[in-house]
C-alpha cells in the first residue's frame, strides 16, 4: 500500500478532494492536527484514526475516487439520465471505466459525458458524493469516536465499510452506533453545503447547470443514495446483530433522515425562506435524484428498488435506528461527551447551533 498527499496538479480530482476534506476540519477545529492521504488501493473506501502523536489521520483509497467518478459519469453519458440538464439526447450511452495513473499521479476515464454542461454536473454529483464520504470520516474524529475507540480498545482504526468482524456484541453495536453517527454528520455537512449552494451562489455557478434551481436538490439525492448503492453493488449487507455496519439501505434512509431534520431547522429559523417556499418542488426533485440513482444501477445490472422498499419495509428499518439511537441515548453519548470537538448530535442542542447560524446570518456574514 503506497500513501500520497501530493504530486497531483491543483486542477486534478485528488486536489479538489484533498481541499474538501483539509478545509472542512479547518473549518471546524481549533487547532490544526491533522494528516491526509490517499492510498493506491483500487477498493472503494475510506478509514480514519488518531496517531500516537495525537495526529487525527484520514486515508481515502484511490479507487472510492474512480468509482464516483466513473459513476456519475457514465450517468451523464445516458441519453435518458437526468434528461433536463443539459443536452442529453446527444449522450451515446457509453459506460465509463476508470484508472490510476501512478506515474503522473492522475485518474483516466475511457469517457466522459459529451455536453459540457452534463460533464459539470457530473463532477458536481461526484463531488457531493465524495464531500459525504470525506465529512462521514471527519465526523469520526470530530465527533471523538477515534479517540473514544482508542481510549477504550486501543485501536482507533475505523473504516467506512468492509472492516473483519474481530469483536464481541458490545462492540458491534457500538460500531454501528458510530457508523449512524459519522452518517449524521455527513448527511448534515452536505445538506448543509447544498443549501448554502442553493440559496447563495445559484447565480454564479448552478445557473449554468439547472434551468430551475431545485434541480440542485436531485443532483444532491442521487449522489447520497450512489454512495450506499455502490458500497451495495461492491458488496450486499444484510442485517446482523455481529456486524459493523447496518445494511446500505438502512443507512441510507437514516442519513436522509438526518439530511431532512437540519433542512427542517434552516425552515424553523427561517434562514433560508425559499426551501419553504419552494419545499413540495424540492421533495419532488430529491425523489427524482433517487429514481436516477435506480435507473443507472438497473443498468449496470442492480435491481434497486430503494425507494419502493422504503414505504413497504419501513416497520424494519424503524426496529434498526431504534437499537442504535437507544444505544446513543443510554450509552454513547454521555461517554463520547469528553472526546468530541464539535457539539454533538442531539435535539435539544440543535435549537442552539441553528440560533448562531441565524444571528450569523441576519449580520450578513452568511
Ligand atoms: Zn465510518
Amino acid at each position: 500500500m503506497k500513501f500520497f498527499s501530493e504530486g497531483f496538479t491543483s486542477r486534478s480530482y485528488f486536489n479538489i478532494c484533498k481541499q474538501i476534506v483539509c478545509g472542512s476540519y479547518k473549518e471546524q477545529v481549533e487547532k490544526y492536527n491533522f494528516s491526509f492521504n490517499f492510498s493506491d488501493e483500487n477498493e472503494m473506501n475510506a478509514w480514519t484514526s488518531l496517531l500516537d502523536n495525537g495526529s487525527d489521520y484520514l486515508v481515502v483509497n484511490v479507487g472510492t475516487l474512480i468509482e464516483l467518478f466513473s459513476l456519475t459519469k457514465t450517468t451523464f453519458g445516458q441519453k435518458d439520465c437526468f434528461e433536463s440538464i443539459g443536452i442529453a439526447k446527444n449522450e451515446n450511452n457509453s459506460g465509463v471505466k476508470g484508472f490510476f495513473d501512478e506515474k503522473n499521479c492522475n485518474l483516466y476515464f475511457t469517457g466522459t459525458p459529451k455536453d459540457s454542461v452534463r460533464e459539470r454536473a457530473s463532477t458536481c454529483a461526484a463531488l457531493f458524493a465524495f464531500r459525504f464520504i470525506g465529512t462521514h470520516e471527519l465526523g469520526h474524529i470530530l465527533n471523538g469516536h477515534t479517540s473514544y475507540l482508542k481510549k477504550m480498545y486501543m485501536n482507533s482504526k475505523i473504516g467506512m465499510r468492509n472492516e473483519k468482524i474481530t469483536r464481541c456484541d458490545a462492540y458491534c453495536l457500538d460500531r454501528r452506533t458510530l457508523e449512524m453517527d459519522a452518517d449524521a454528520a455527513a448527511a448534515t455537512a452536505s445538506i448543509d453545503n447544498v443549501i448554502m449552494l442553493y440559496h447563495n451562489e445559484f447565480d454564479e455557478f448552478l445557473s449554468t447547470l439547472f434551468k430551475k434551481k431545485e434541480e440542485i436538490f436531485g443532483l444532491w439525492s442521487f449522489a447520497i443514495c450512489s454512495v450506499f448503492m455502490l458500497f451495495e453493488s461492491l458488496m450486499t449487507t444484510t442485517y446482523n446483530k455481529n456486524g459493523y455496519y447496518l445494511p446500505n439501505k438502512a443507512r441510507f434512509y437514516m442519513a436522509m433522515g438526518s439530511a431532512y431534520e437540519t433542512a427542517k431547522e434552516y425552515v424553523n429559523y427561517d434562514i433560508v425562506p425559499e426551501l419553504k417556499e419552494n419545499k413540495a418542488m424540492i421533495v419532488k426533485e430529491v425523489f427524482y435524484g433517487i429514481e436516477q440513482a435506480e435507473k443507472i444501477f438497473l443498468k449496470k445490472g442492480f435491481a434497486f428498488s430503494w425507494i419502493k422498499d422504503f414505504f413497504e419495509e419501513s416497520e424494519l428499518y424503524i426496529e434498526y435506528s431504534d437499537e442504535v439511537l437507544c444505544n446513543w441515548d443510554n450509552n454513547l453519548e454521555n461517554k463520547l461527551e469528553k472526546y468530541a470537538r464539535t457539539p454533538l448530535y442531539n435535539k435539544d442542542k440543535m435549537g442552539a447551533v441553528f440560533e448562531q447560524l441565524k444571528r450569523i446570518h441576519d449580520s450578513g456574514r452568511l
